[in-house]
């Protein structure tokens, strides 16, 4: 068995066939992770006694003939703003050191219940800001494919895990492509799904009506089976919603022919020529397999950055108030009043990028301004999510490239937000709209970075991006 490359449908035939038992397997991972972990620093802890304690229940399970659910022996990694009951979670903040939380998120109370190992906890970037995994507290991840570039971010540590062969399969979460630029940067699949379809109860928050939990895997199949798992109304989440979970992998093998593919004309404008040829013969691809394709607009394309970091901003300045030094964080030893121990605490514990961020929300939402900037970006959102409905009356889905560039250098663009932020320009769109979309892997660069295609559904339509991506990528093997 090659642990760097397993698959979850190879892990369940090793169980049934008992090639391995899933302690044997739990084991293995664990060693390989704390071995190759140093490299890239994807993983900030490992958590080797909860992962062996759940391995051994699979065994028993599968002992005494009782199904041992659909993620039986599966390791699997967790992003650190994901909570994990008596597992510290920093959310890659220094604030957050040492928080061990009281309670589980949903996702990872339903992926250990299906038979699912936690094998740890991954690095992002600081509460989830970021697109690179640079911000992070704990020391950015580098890029498992070359060492010398980021992972692409916030979740840098669950893609980079993935890509690396020391998970395979992890959570991570997506705001304004946390997921899905990571995954296109590492050359994994990562899906952000329809807003509500996982709960957010217990993923911390950093953009409340922005904020996804969603996974990362080495093939679609994988992927798909981890939401199929996470995914379902919980009611520790008002925002969580009652559809009933489709069957992602009976769905995922229906035909492709005759479906109609939309290419947004405002997301092939600028971006580097190979990642553009790279997308177009992912195209080509589908094309033969029966699609058709026709060119569409997003007309309100432009405004999506500008209106995302205001959102985002605004709702992180309110959720990121919490954190004063009384209840979670670890608490600053000066200051004389309450106040000042506030401003200590805040001050030592948040990086720049979160520090930036709560000045500009805070600003946005300030009287006399809440109406010229944070309610007119709402307004905005409403136009940019409009133009998707408008196009899915016309197509079944749009592809689009997930970021402009691939993997960066290390520290290329630290110096300049303006031009971190844009590495999310083609990814924003779909969290403001609330949509499903996803990143497949269509190839690599003359210089093998990995490119992704973006595939953008409907909400709720996560069957037809997933057959679509499944049909793609049954070509290309
Ligand atoms: N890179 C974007 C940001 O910095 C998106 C982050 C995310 O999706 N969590 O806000």
């Amino acid at each position: 068995m090659d642990i760097a490359k397993l698959t979850i449908g190879e892990i369940r035939s090793g169980l049934k066939a008992k090639r391995f038992s899933a302690k044997e397997l739990a084991g293995q991972a664990l060693q390989f992770a704390e071995a190759e972990n140093p490299k890239t620093n994807a993983y900030l802890r490992l958590c080797p006694e909860r992962a062996m304690q759940a391995a051994e229940k699979v065994d028993a399970a599968i002992a005494e003939g009782k199904g041992a659910g659909l993620l039986a022996g599966v390791p699997v990694a967790v992003k650190d703003v994901i909570l994990t009951e008596g597992l510290v979670s920093t959310c890659g903040s220094k604030l957050l050191e040492r928080y061990v939380p009281p309670y589980n998120a949903t996702a990872v109370e339903r992926l250990e219940a299906a038979g699912g190992l936690v094998l740890g906890k991954t690095n992002c970037d600081e509460f989830a800001m970021g697109s690179s995994n640079e911000n992070s507290a704990y020391g950015p991840v580098r890029n498992p494919v070359d060492l010398e570039r980021v992972p692409g971010g916030s979740s840098g540590g669950p893609a980079a895990v993935v890509a690396q062969g020391t998970a395979v399969v992890s959570l991570g979460s997506d705001t304004g492509g946390s997921i899905r630029q990571p995954a296109s940067f590492c050359g994994v699949v990562g899906v952000t799904p329809t807003y509500g379809r996982v709960s957010r109860y217990g993923l911390v928050a950093f953009a409340s009506s922005l904020d996804h939990i969603g996974p990362f895997g080495r093939n679609v199949e994988d992927a798909a089976l981890l939401l199929q798992v996470t995914a379902g109304r919980d009611p520790m989440d008002s925002t969580s919603a009652f559809a009933p979970v489709p069957d992602y992998l009976a769905e995922m093998e229906k035909p492709v022919k005759g479906m109609k593919i939309g290419l947004p004309k405002e997301y092939f404008a600028g971006l580097a020529r190979e990642t553009g040829d790279l997308v177009m013969a992912a195209v080509d691809q589908l094309k033969k397999l029966g699609c058709e394709v026709v060119e569409v607009s997003l007309p309100h394309t432009d405004y999506a950055i500008s209106c995302y970091y205001i959102i985002c901003t605004a709702e992180a300045s309110s959720n990121l108030a919490r954190y004063d030094g009384v209840r979670y964080t670890t608490r600053s030893e000066k200051g004389e009043t309450l106040i000042d121990m506030y401003r200590a605490t805040r001050g030592e514990g948040f990086g720049a990028e979160c520090k930036r961020r709560i000045m500009l929300g805070t600003y946005v939402l300030s009287a006399g301004y809440y109406d010229a900037y944070y309610l007119k970006a709402q307004r905005v959102r409403n136009l940019i999510a409009r133009d998707f409905s408008q196009a899915f009356e016309k197509v079944d889905a749009l592809i689009t490239p997930v970021s402009p560039f691939p993997a960066f250098k290390l520290g290329e663009k630290m110096a300049d937000p303006m031009e971190m932020y844009l590495s999310d320009i083609y990814t924003i769109t779909g969290d403001l709209a609330g949509i499903p979309c996803m990143s497949v892997p269509c190839g690599v660069t003359g210089t093998g970075l990995p490119v992704g295609m973006q595939i953008l559904a409907n909400h709720f339509a996560e069957p037809t991006m997933f057959r679509l991506a499944r049909a793609y990528e049954r070509a290309v093997q």
